[in-house]
């Protein structure tokens, strides 16, 4: 078992899915600190995306989602890349 894996077995699914929420809370309030209180908290934003990121894997493994998040992402990635190639050539 990987740390997420055991993440979850040791303290339950309903727990860390509440503790994802609590770390996305925690990132937000970074984000608008930054933006609009004009806040040099890099360090803050470095540990609330770290923390969010292995929430999300656990949440991922949660729901047995894995591959399918990487399929939509990858396909995503792909509009997205299309919508920059047409901006970039309307400019
Ligand atoms: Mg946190």
């Amino acid at each position: 078992m990987n740390t997420f894996e055991r993440a979850l077995a040791a303290w339950g699914k309903e727990p860390q899915m509440l503790q994802v929420i609590e770390e996305m809370s925690e990132l937000t309030k970074e984000i608008l600190k930054n933006i609009n209180r004009n806040k040099d908290n890099v360090d803050e934003l470095v540990e609330e995306t770290a923390d969010v990121e292995i929430m999300l894997e656990q949440l991922k493994l949660c729901y047995n989602i894995v591959d399918r998040v990487e399929e939509y992402k990858a396909a995503k990635l792909k509009k997205i890349d299309q919508r920059l190639d047409e901006w970039e050539k309307q400019k």
